[in-house]
């Protein structure tokens, strides 16, 4: 009974919804998320295919710098939400991160992407300045991931010379967004992804799979919500229970599902930018190659200094830290090659569609 009106309320959905995502001709379903033995292997190898077919064996590869572990949320599934008095805080230096970076990032490296706990004052102080240096000395994509800020803060960081804002929206149920106090409410969320892309963001959003409480029926939602919003790209990330939040006692989420995911999301989006995330190698053994396998195309080099690293807890202590010699190993094994094409360039290009 539960699954027939929720098959009623995903068709009703995407009859309002606009005309691209009317045109797409798959739709994620119970079968493929749980597949499993042969039908996952066939799973995988047809959102493998459609990959090649939209971008060759060519992957996009960023670095990321993750300078302030400062978070004005409370995220229950974050080892950095404001709670965790146990944490360590830390904002690092602009000129610190921009020696880092300028003539120093891997040939690889197309892309920076810098990343923060929502913390409007690194954001104004350390982001905006970085950003303004990058622009200047190098030819560096730039993508941000500050959390929900003002509009006029936003427009600064674009002047800056930033283009890709990635916007997570992490559960796409509104109950359970506001059970696991994720940031502001999902209606916020969401409106934010609007305000950005209207004023000329390319977004990328996200979530995470198998947040404890969470069924079949919220992994196909977050698809769902995801399908609707107008993105250039995507992430799913496995739950990991991390060791200084409420979540704790709470199980892993299945690799296997989470994989499956990106296989349907490729499926239903064939053009959007999907990164393989590290935490899926804590999720199961090989569990990133497996991601790439199904259809992930971006992979993130992890530039942090080593001294601030260990304080930027996402999940837990104990992260899988994808260094360029994982990351490269990993491609070779599934014979992807690095992309010469910049991410911020291919957005620019007009190659991803909008689908909203
Ligand atoms: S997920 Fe992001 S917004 Fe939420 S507590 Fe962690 S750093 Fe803050």
């Amino acid at each position: 009974m539960f699954e027939q009106g929720y098959a009623l309320w995903t068709s009703a959905k995407r009859l309002i919804l606009n005309n691209r995502v009317r045109e797409i001709d798959y739709y994620p379903n119970e079968r493929d998320l749980t597949a499993c033995g042969t039908a996952q292997k066939a799973l995988h190898e047809r959102a493998a295919a459609v990959t090649r077919e939209q971008f060759g064996n060519k992957v996009f590869v960023r670095g990321v710098v993750e300078i302030s572990n400062f978070c004005r949320q409370n995220c229950a599934y974050c080892g950095m939400r404001r709670d965790n008095r146990a944490l360590e805080r830390f904002r690092a230096g602009s000129e610190q991160i921009a020696r880092l970076i300028v003539g120093h990032v891997p040939e690889s490296v197309t892309d920076i992407n810098i990343q923060t706990g929502e913390d409007p004052v690194a954001a104004r102080e350390l982001v905006l300045p970085l950003i303004q240096t990058l622009r200047r000395e190098t030819k560096l994509g730039i993508s941000v991931c500050l959390g929900t800020l003002s509009p006029e803060l936003y427009a600064q960081l674009r002047d800056a010379g930033a283009s890709i804002y990635i916007m997570k929206f992490e559960c796409g149920d509104a109950a359970e967004f506001a059970r696991l106090e994720a940031p502001g409410t999902l209606a916020e969320r969401e409106r934010h992804i609007h305000l950005l892309a209207r004023s000329g963001w390319f977004i990328s959003s996200g979530f995470i799979g198998g947040l404890p409480g969470q069924t079949l029926r919220h992994w196909l939602g977050n698809l769902e919500l995801a399908a609707s919003l107008p993105l250039h790209g995507c992430s799913v990330s496995p739950f990991i229970p991390g060791e200084d939040t409420p979540l704790r006692e709470f199980p892993p989420a299945s690799a296997d599902w989470t994989v499956n995911c990106i296989a349907a999301m490729r499926l239903m989006r064939p053009a959007w930018v999907i990164p393989a995330v590290s935490a899926l190698n804590l999720a199961a053994k090989e569990g990133y190659r497996s991601g790439l396998r199904a259809g992930a195309n971006l992979v993130t080099i992890n530039l942090t200094p080593d001294q601030l690293r260990g304080d930027y807890v996402i999940y837990k202590r104990d992260r899988f830290i994808m260094t360029e010699e994982r990351v490269m190993e990993a491609m070779a094994a599934e014979g992807l090659a690095p992309s010469r094409q910049g991410l911020a360039d291919f957005y620019n290009c007009g190659a991803a569609p909008v689908p909203a």
